[in-house]
């Protein structure tokens, strides 16, 4: 394959660089050429994705957002000869506390606006979707049945798939070294296999978007924080069918895989790297199962699902997605350096947000005038103002911390 040109180069082939090949093919654009520097595609943070796609979100757009990426998920599903393999199973919200079952009502208010259908269950109604959890703590319980998860490797293939149908390219083993910027404008991408002429590159380099960015010359708020779960041996009562959960007051999520339980969480403390502590070539720290703490989830899920705490660990998923202070995706083309578009700070949902990312960009880089939304994404946000790292690191951290809102201290393990 000839790695000399292409309109648009995209760097990382991660669920948002390969969700970025595919919008923009399906929106015409054809001149694409997507580079990742592992021998495979979604091999570094993608591959440890949970796998959770849930729609409920904060606000209207956010949650039409989400919608774009179930929808396109059961459309693969249905289409496609390479799949998602996404389980339209539905979720279920449980609430332990006064607060958070006030919170579900206003969720369910958002999801009314933005059409999403919800509805407020009552305990034997939940029980008969996910029979083994008790459900008698629970305060309020809110169901959402087009939420689902999906394999993100098998996501990755399936944009793949469809982009290089479109005539989009896709090449492994190649690693960005460098750009060369004439008057200031991108002009090509410096590989270890050699300079590509572009006009356009598109940075999906998850966690290493903030030194991709400095090679541009621009520096961005883009921090790592540590995330992780685990894979239960197999428990009785567990089907792949049930819903996918989330526990806002302990922090905790899950799915059933198959038999087994998998079960994560957001830790009140959560554990950040600074991505100027690591350079180009190299990586963010290993990240090691950190057994208290996936102890703990087991721990504050034994409440809802008996002999949890007991439970073997099987496998463990970890990895290093990224935050920003402002808790927003950085999408869109950069005022600084034109030709020079951000895909990254994905704020952990970087592959359920994958196929709602491709089409907002495609909006930020070809309409004349973008929405106020996709203008609240841009990388000119960071750019154009002074800012802080050690704030904004902090910042980052607490958008991780306060995942599903600000905890109710005396709810957590009760
Ligand atoms: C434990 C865990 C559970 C998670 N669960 C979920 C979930 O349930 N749902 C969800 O939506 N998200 C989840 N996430 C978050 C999700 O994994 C990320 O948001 C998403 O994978 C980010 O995708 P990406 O393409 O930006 O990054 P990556 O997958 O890391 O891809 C970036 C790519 O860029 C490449 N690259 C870097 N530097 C260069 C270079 N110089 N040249 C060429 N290529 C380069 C890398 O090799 C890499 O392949 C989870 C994350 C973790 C760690």
């Amino acid at each position: 394959m000839s790695l000399n040109d292409a309109e648009i180069v995209i760097v990382g082939g991660g669920a948002v660089g390969c969700a970025m090949a595919y919008a923009l093919t399906q929106a015409g654009q054809r001149d694409v050429l997507l580079i990742e520097k592992q021998p495979g595609l979604g091999e570094v943070t993608t591959s440890q994705g949970a796998g959770l796609c849930g729609q409920v979100r904060d606000t209207a757009e956010r949650t039409r957002l989400a919608m774009v990426s179930a929808k396109t998920f059961a459309q693969l599903q249905r289409d496609a000869d390479v799949r998602p393999d996404w389980h339209a199973v539905g979720s279920i919200r449980i609430a332990e506390s006064a607060a958070n079952a006030a919170r579900f009502r206003e969720l369910k208010t958002v999801a009314d606006e933005a059409k999403l259908e919800t509805e407020l269950l009552d305990r034997a109604e939940a029980s008969k979707l996910w029979p083994a959890i008790d459900f008698r703590r629970a305060e309020a319980v809110l169901w959402c049945p087009t939420d689902g998860y999906m394999r993100p490797k098998d996501v990755v293939n399936t944009y793949r798939h469809h982009a290089e149908k479109s005539g989009a390219k896709f090449a492994t083993g190649v690693a960005v070294e460098g750009f060369d910027l004439v008057n200031g404008r991108v002009d090509g991408v410096r590989t270890n296999q050699g300079r590509i002429a572009c006009k356009t590159v598109i940075n999906a380099a998850g966690a290493h978007a903030y030194h991709i960015a400095r090679l541009a010359g621009i520096e961005l708020p883009i921090v790592p924080v540590r995330h992780e779960y685990f894979i239960s041996v197999p428990m009785p009562g567990l089907r792949p069918d049930l819903p996918c959960f989330r526990v806002p007051d302990t922090g905790l999520y899950g799915r059933c895989e198959q038999d087994r339980l998998l079960l994560g969480g957001w830790e009140t403390k959560a554990l950040r790297t600074d991505p100027r502590s690591y350079d180009l070539p190299g990586a963010p720290p290993p990240v090691e199962p950190d057994w208290p703490v996936l102890k703990q989830f087991a721990q504050d899920f034994t409440g809802l699902l008996p002999g949890t705490s007991d439970v073997k660990m099987d496998r463990v998923g970890r990895g290093w997605p990224t935050f920003t202070p402002d808790g927003r995706f950085i999408l869109g083309p950069s005022c600084r350096v034109p030709g020079f578009v951000m895909a990254g700070g994905c704020n952990a949902h970087g592959i359920s947000g994958s196929p709602g990312l491709g089409q907002l960009l495609v909006e930020a880089m070809f309409e004349k005038k973008p929405s106020e939304y996709v203008q609240s994404l841009s990388p000119d946000r960071f750019t154009e103002i002074k800012w802080d790292w050690q704030m904004a690191a902090v910042a980052a951290q607490r958008v991780y911390e306060t995942y599903y809102g600000a905890r109710e201290s005396s709810a957590a393990g009760v």
